[in-house]
């Protein structure tokens, strides 16, 4: 992705760098070249020419832009489970996915991290974003996922013959599972995304209870993706799935909804992230009767998320890392909706929007290995800026009023927001 050229200052708002720190009540930035290059005290800011030019953030909140960690692209707002794979073809749902990026770059999310495919169109996006052919967050692609055959991914019965190809890798055995990381690696993924458990969500063989990969299989996807300085990820609801992919290696933990004390531990002890996408089971309660969810679904997300928020309160509690995500890409969930998750985080699960929002930049580009270049607004950092009017801090819901930002930032390009 280019960076811009020639010297911009941001100033007037209050700076809030996304480390942790404490907010600076009256910041200011300074870009030169697509860099940041100052982010402090308006006092402390170095001399520059009259003619640069000047972005009044109208007393609002300077902050980094904001880090969708699972970000699903080519979910199209189903109202269907089923209709993430067959409903149209890999040339239609491109087009859909490129829309997402575009819409989550409005939302102020100049980076995400891909929580799964169809097909291999997460990675070539990020190549059109990379080369600025079309706007979207900068991406981490994992391209599509590997879940055991049976598993809460392999839906279609046998009597159909058409398997799971465009989302899935369906594995039975170290053996395939190893083929399978093979296979994304010559897609060239940077995430390997399994399904270790099942979910509440489709809770006819696999609840949320439930296994759908063997240990061995998830520590063959580990060894394999390793050699290629692949990292692993798995959906892991179910305690003991937890546990596994810890034991296994795994690089991160999506959900994380039923975490005991062992898994805890193991957690911190190899300080791996939680992304636990919780709004999106709040939203299943919410909106999902009106698509004619079953009450037993209802029962599972209900439970699911009561184990969610107790988890990611004792993760953050314990020192440990949360990054945010929201499994947006459902007719009950949709795509635009991505900040709902940090409103849910302050007001339900009951955490502190400054460490809301760390999760949400700091955390995020941890996740996408790219912290030293992205996540915070500091010295020599990528210029992805976001600024918002209002105070985030007291009122963390004014990430969702994207029609109201001032600007969103990539690398100093202003790409979003009314003075885009
Ligand atoms: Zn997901």
């Amino acid at each position: 992705m280019k960076l811009a050229t020639g010297i911009t200052v941001i100033k007037n708002g209050q700076l809030f760098d996304g480390t942790g720190a404490e907010p600076v009540p009256d910041g200011a930035v300074l870009i030169e070249d697509g860099i940041i290059t100052f982010a402090g005290k308006a006092v402390d800011l170095p001399e520059v020419a009259d003619d640069v030019e000047q972005i009044d953030a109208c007393g609002g909140t300077i902050m980094p832009g904001l880090v969708e960690a699972h970000f699903h692209p080519t979910y199209f707002n189903v109202a269907a489970l089923v209709d993430l794979d067959i409903k149209y073809p890999v040339e239609y749902v491109s087009i859909l996915a490129a829309c997402n990026a575009k819409l989550a770059l409005e939302c102020g999310y100049t980076s995400a991290r891909s929580g799964g495919s169809l097909f291999n169109i997460d990675v070539w996006m990020k190549k059109g974003i990379e080369e600025d052919l079309i706007p979207g967050p900068r991406l981490a692609a994992s391209g599509r996922e590997i879940c055991g055959a049976g598993g809460l991914m392999d839906w279609n019965p046998e009597f159909r013959q058409i398997g799971m190809e465009g989302l899935i890798l369906l594995v039975n055995g170290p053996d395939e599972a190893r083929s399978a990381v093979r296979t994304l690696v010559k897609d060239g993924v940077e995430w390997v995304k399994t399904y270790p458990t099942g979910d509440a969500a489709a809770p006819d063989a696999n609840d949320h209870h439930t296994l759908c990969m063997t240990f061995e299989e998830m520590h063959a996807v580990v060894q394999t993706s390793h050699n290629h300085n692949i990292k692993v990820t798995g959906h892991c609801r179910a305690t003991q799935g937890i546990i596994n992919a810890l034991r296994a290696g795994y690089d991160a933990i999506e959900h994380g909804s039923f975490m005991n004390d062992e898994a805890l531990d193991l957690l911190l002890e190899r300080d791996v992230a939680v992304v636990p996408a919780l709004y999106f089971e709040q939203a299943s309660i919410e909106n999902g009767p009106a698509y004619g969810m079953p009450q037993s679904v209802i029962d599972g997300h209900q439970e699911t998320l009561e184990g969610g928020a107790e988890s990611a309160r004792r993760i953050l509690a314990a020192g440990g890392r949360l990054g945010m995500g929201g499994d947006f890409g459902f007719a009950w969930n949709p795509h635009g909706d991505y900040a709902k998750e940090l409103e849910f985080f302050v007001n339900y699960v009951g955490l502190k929007p400054i460490d809301v929002i760390k999760c949400a930049t700091k955390t995020g580009a941890e996740l996408m290995d790219r912290d030293h270049e992205l996540g915070t607004l500091e010295k020599g950092k990528l210029a992805d800026v976001l600024v918002v009017p209002g105070n985030v801090l007291d009122d963390i819901s004014l990430l969702q009023k994207r029609d109201q930002f001032i600007t969103v930032m990539q690398g100093g390009f202003k790409r979003a927001g009314i003075l885009s």
